[in-house]
């Protein structure tokens, strides 16, 4: 099939790498000849968007996008005659923290207490009924712990209000959680539904620098209940193609962050850990495939970002467990160049292994 791909990231290129074994095609819309996707396939990267997404859904048979930020309307339109995946009701809801909170609500998946906030006097409210410390986020586009302040005094009300630039945003309450977990699974067109294990996510500056998968000491019931959510929030949205939950780790059980409709990075070390990667799991599921096995083929994997600068990138290429994996991306500040793989068959030799890539962790 044609797969049309609304984003040219490196999402868009790990998709594609895993779609061509499968006889896939893939174009891509996007702002420039030079992004990640770009030599992966027919890239429309016309000066005007609307050109750019009309020559995409010419080529298309299939839609799907990198990013839960992408425009609600453009999903719809192209929806009229080619189907789009994750659909409209994925991409509304999990776009704003506040329908995806609700959500949560509703279907009686546990969260932090939240409050919309617009004004000053919501904010000043929101504190009294929360409680602080509390976070305060933006309601849309945050990502990598953009957007948010935390307030830990009531000294902070008109500062916090400030940093949000007038946008719309949400209190939430802080969570005491003991480790970050990540929960991947894909649902196909037929239903079918499959999960990879829960893996430990440690972050650095609001960015994702580490994961662990499976995470350790995973209580077989916790991963049930995680799947649990994981259905219930699929089945609702009638969701079609990957679908990602961050949560907190508590001392009274699992309390869910946010969601994402598509690949995580967190799910990057399925490429050589798992049986079938998050990416071609994405495929298969929008294209009508069936679904591959999400089982870890190793004991221990982790995925290691390569995060601003290239850095000593022979460590890896020379270690017989690693796998370098670059995005095709000049060095920026905190910008995501690549990731490394490991795997590993005991906790010892994962250990080593983090520690011989010491050089692009943070300190
Ligand atoms: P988010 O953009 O919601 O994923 O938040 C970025 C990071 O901020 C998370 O990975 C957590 O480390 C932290 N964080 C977000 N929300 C909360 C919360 N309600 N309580 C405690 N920490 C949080």
């Amino acid at each position: 099939m044609k797969i049309g791909i609304l984003g040219a990231g490196q999402l868009g290129r790990m998709m594609a790498i895993s779609g061509y074994p499968l006889n896939h095609q893939f174009g891509f819309s996007g702002h420039s000849n030079d992004e990640p996707s770009a030599l992966l396939g027919h890239m429309f990267a016309l000066e005007n968007n609307a050109d750019n997404i009309e020559s995409l859904a010419a080529f298309a048979d299939v839609i799907t996008y990198e990013s839960e930020n992408t425009d609600v309307e453009i999903v719809r339109e192209l929806n009229k005659d080619i189907p789009v995946y994750p659909g409209e009701k994925s991409l509304f809801t999990t776009q704003h923290r506040g329908r995806e909170k609700a959500l949560f609500d509703k279907l009686n998946i546990p969260c932090a207490p939240y409050k919309m906030v617009n004004t000053l006097n919501d904010l000043r409210q929101a504190v009294s009924q929360i409680g602080l410390p509390a976070i305060l986020k933006t309601a849309t586009e945050g990502y990598d712990g953009k957007g948010q302040f935390l307030m830990r005094s009531e000294d902070q009300l008109q500062e916090a209000f400030d940093s949000m630039n007038g946008v719309e945003s949400i209190l939430e309450g802080f969570v005491n959680f003991k480790r970050e977990l990540s929960l991947i699974a894909v649902r196909g067109i037929d239903d079918d539904h499959k999960y990879y294990p829960l893996v430990e996510n440690t972050h650095h500056d609001g960015i994702l620098r580490l994961t662990i998968a499976p995470a350790q000491a995973i209580d077989p019931k916790v991963q049930k209940i995680a799947e649990h959510y994981m259905q219930i929030l699929l089945d609702e949205m009638d969701h079609v193609g990957v679908l990602t939950i961050e949560l907190f780790e508590t001392d009274s059980g699992l309390v869910v962050n946010e969601m994402a409709p598509r690949v995580h990075n967190s799910g990057h070390w399925s490429i050589e850990g798992a049986n079938t990667s998050q990416f071609e799991n994405h495929i298969r599921a929008i294209t009508g495939m069936p679904l591959g096995d999400t089982s870890p083929v190793h004991n221990f994997s982790a995925m290691i970002n390569i995060i601003g600068e290239l850095g000593p990138t022979d460590i890896a290429l020379k270690m017989a467990n690693a796998h370098l994996h670059l995005y095709d991306k000049s060095e920026r500040k905190n910008r995501k160049l690549g990731h490394i793989n490991i795997i590993a068959n005991s906790q010892e030799e994962l250990d080593n292994s983090i520690k011989q890539l010491k050089d692009f962790l943070p300190k």
